[in-house]
């Protein structure tokens, strides 16, 4: 059975456990990959940035309390962020990177600042 090159395609030649016909058809192949998945970590940093962005902004201005729909207009992401924080009185915190916020429970949040960096086990 003929073997296509996964690159372009091309009728392998030579021994059947090839997949690609030529080094630099390999090489395409491996550095689109690589691309693909740097395109994806650099969205998602994009994403948490602008997230992060727009905390930060509402926090200097001293906005603690604020509406959900308010952070959707700003164009907030609520599935991207860094990681969770229950403090002691078991209130969750969601944050993107030092800034957080918290669901009160009637759509509103409080935000929160946090840049004590946390090691975690
Ligand atoms: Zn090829």
């Amino acid at each position: 059975m003929e073997k296509k090159c996964l690159d372009c395609g091309d009728t392998i030649r030579g021994r059947t456990d090839k997949k690609f016909c030529s080094d630099q058809c390999r090489n395409n192949y491996n550095n689109r990959l690589n691309r693909d998945s740097n395109n994806y970590v650099r969205n998602v940093h994009g994403l948490l940035r602008k997230n992060r962005r727009i905390l930060s902004d509402l926090y200097s201005e001293k906005m603690i309390r604020v509406h959900k729909d308010a952070l959707f207009a700003l164009g907030y992401n609520f599935s991207f962020f860094t990681h969770i924080i229950e403090n002691s009185g078991g209130q969750k915190f969601h944050y993107c990177f030092e800034y957080g916020y918290r669901e009160t429970g009637d759509d509103f949040l409080e935000l929160s600042m946090n840049s004590q960096y946390l090691e975690y086990q």
